[in-house]
């Protein structure tokens, strides 16, 4: 059975914690702004962790197989 935790960075995220991931990276136009291109995962817990593009891919991957219709499996493999 598939781990339902990844690691951002420094943390362990339990995927189910996880609402929604950014399709694209932070823009703001604000000037001091240290979330420019970084990606967007939100959490359940009023609380977003900030990641790079392959990290965000690596977290989308984790969710569909964690998430993902269970004749699917073996598709990953
Ligand atoms: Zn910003």
């Amino acid at each position: 059975m598939h781990e339902p935790l990844i690691k951002v960075d420094d943390k362990h995220v339990p995927l189910y914690r996880i609402v929604w991931v950014a399709d694209l990276p932070h823009f703001c136009g604000e000037e001091d702004c240290v979330r420019e291109g970084y990606y967007e995962i939100r959490l359940d817990v009023d609380d977003s962790l900030w990641t790079s593009h392959h990290d965000r891919d690596r977290v989308i991957e984790a969710l569909n197989q964690w998430c993902g219709d269970p004749r699917d499996e073996g598709e990953f493999e």
